[in-house]
């Protein structure tokens, strides 16, 4: 139900954590963030009810564990699975080095399903989001994507059906975010040597007022020094933005 992502130089689980208590306003039954460190790796806490109880895990694993410049977080409201902690969000591929949050729905998520099933990709998880990270990190693998990461993230949103607000990060990719939209909101925040992805301007507002809006159908890639805005097939052409300043 609210959706944060920061690239930047400075921690990113503070950051992301604050913005997730901003949105409580919206209301979700599970939370998670997932943080990239830089070299490679990226861990993941979800936890099932208040931001709390996610808070209290976070603590128990010790700030360490989480030290990386590059994160995203997520509230959810469940539409497909349960709100337990296996259907909290973020998940990931089975490498367990592509991460997905979203929000919304994928209407088609049963035949890519079926599609990763029958190429022996076990789900672990009862939501219709899951099926995204796999397909990506099938798409990074292997084909005419392979080893570019928003071309892959693209091929895939071009399969979607539904309503979403997506953003997913690569372990070995930890300089970007590729998030994009349909039918729910995704916002930009643009800061100096930072970016931030969120569904709603509370999650960085304290951070920057320089905002752009993205349109129906749109990806973009963020990095600490700027951002790409196209449509799903890749390009900029079409991709108009509508820049704005928060105005509190
Ligand atoms: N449909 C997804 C799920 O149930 C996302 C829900 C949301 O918008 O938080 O996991």
């Amino acid at each position: 139900c609210g959706i944060v992502g920061y690239v930047g130089y400075r921690d990113a689980l503070g950051i992301v954590v604050d913005a997730l208590r901003r949105m409580e306003y919206r209301g979700y039954d599970s939370a998670g963030v997932a943080i990239l460190d830089g070299t490679g790796g990226l861990t993941v806490e979800r936890k099932a009810g208040r931001l709390a109880n996610l808070e209290a895990e976070l603590a128990e694993s010790g700030a360490a564990v989480f030290a990386g410049s590059t994160g995203m977080g997520h509230t959810r409201w469940a539409t497909h699975g349960a709100p337990t902690d296996r259907n909290a969000h973020p998940h990931r591929d089975l490498s367990g080095k592509v991460a997905v949050v979203h929000n919304g729905i994928i209407e088609n998520f049963a035949p890519l399903r079926r599609e990763l099933e029958e190429a022996g990709v076990e789900l672990r998880s009862d939501t219709d989001t899951e099926v995204t990270v796999h397909l990506v990190a099938r798409a990074y693998a292997v084909g005419p994507t392979a080893g570019d990461f928003a071309a892959s993230a693209l091929s895939v949103l071009r399969r979607l059906e539904g309503a979403f607000t997506l953003v997913f990060t690569h372990a070995d990719h930890p300089d970007q975010i590729v998030a994009a939209r349909r039918s729910t909101p995704l916002v930009v925040g643009v800061g100096r040597g930072e970016m931030f992805i969120a569904s709603d301007v509370t999650a960085f507002i304290e951070h920057t007022r320089d905002a752009i809006e993205l349109g129906q159908d749109q990806a973009v890639v963020i990095t600490a020094d700027g951002y790409r805005v196209t449509d799903f097939a890749g390009s900029e052409a079409g991709a108009r933005t509508r820049p704005f300043t928060i105005d509190w």
